[in-house]
């Protein structure tokens, strides 16, 4: 590497940062300037946005604290924040009723809807990029925010690579190299999930596996997990 191409390198990573600290930054602002309008907090958006997303008997608590990627305690003091609200309820789980579910008030259904349309100003702009722009910058996010769990930086989200299903470059050379086992599919980089209903997290070894082979673009067989038949219940 000569002495000028390793300064020009160093350049795109901070460029890279500096870009999506102003993605993050307009996002803040747009979600505090829409929550504040109503009366909610981002955080507390994010919570009705996800309950939205996950019909049926409602979350754990658990469970929003991993959507989110938050930790208990805030999703906590949120859904407190909401059932004062009459946002949202606490009732016991039909499958298991020691378990409490947190879901929706008529009321919350409402604000969610409303909640939803808040990053509608994001979207137009990452429409304006090709298909191929999107699947690239999809990887690519998808690949900083598993580096940033493995490293423990921020907990598990709801993504293919943290995935018990997902097996990373099971097909590698094809254009859908991986395989979600819960689908019994090969899905290729434009279905990879940042948020997925049926995301279910991995074993540690599984995660520290998928996340080598997912970055290993050119998919190297000898690295790649075999594929376990699956029964494929229909996924949300
Ligand atoms: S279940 Fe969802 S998150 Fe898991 S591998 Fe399949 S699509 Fe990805």
């Amino acid at each position: 590497m000569t002495s000028r191409s390793k300064p020009a390198s160093a350049g795109l990573n901070s460029q890279l940062i500096a870009g999506l600290e102003r993605l993050g930054s307009a996002l803040r602002a747009q979600a505090w300037s829409e929550a504040f309008a109503r009366g909610l907090t981002p955080t507390q958006g994010q919570v009705l946005t996800t309950l939205r997303t996950h019909r049926g008997e409602g979350l754990r608590l658990l469970d929003i604290a991993e959507a989110l990627s938050v930790t208990p305690a805030t999703a906590s003091e949120t859904v407190r924040a909401l059932v004062a609200k009459g946002l949202v309820k606490k009732t016991q789980a039909l499958s298991d009723g020691r378990a409490i579910k947190i879901s929706l008030t008529k009321q919350g259904e409402g604000e969610a809807l409303a909640v939803a349309q808040w990053p509608s100003f994001l979207l137009d702009a990452v429409d304006e990029l090709s298909d191929e722009d999107q699947t690239a910058m999809l990887r690519g996010v998808l690949t900083i925010i598993s580096s940033l769990q493995g490293r423990g930086y921020i907990p598990v989200a709801q993504m293919c690579v943290s995935c018990t299903n997902f097996r990373a470059n099971a097909h590698p050379g094809e254009p859908k190299a991986h395989h979600c086992q819960l689908l019994d599919a090969a899905i290729g980089d434009p279905e990879l999930r940042a948020q997925c209903a049926d995301h279910a997290p991995g074993s540690a070894e599984l995660q520290a596996e998928n996340r080598a082979n997912f970055m290993t673009a050119a998919g190297d067989p000898k690295r790649r997990l075999p594929v376990v038949p699956a029964k494929p219940p229909a996924i949300r």
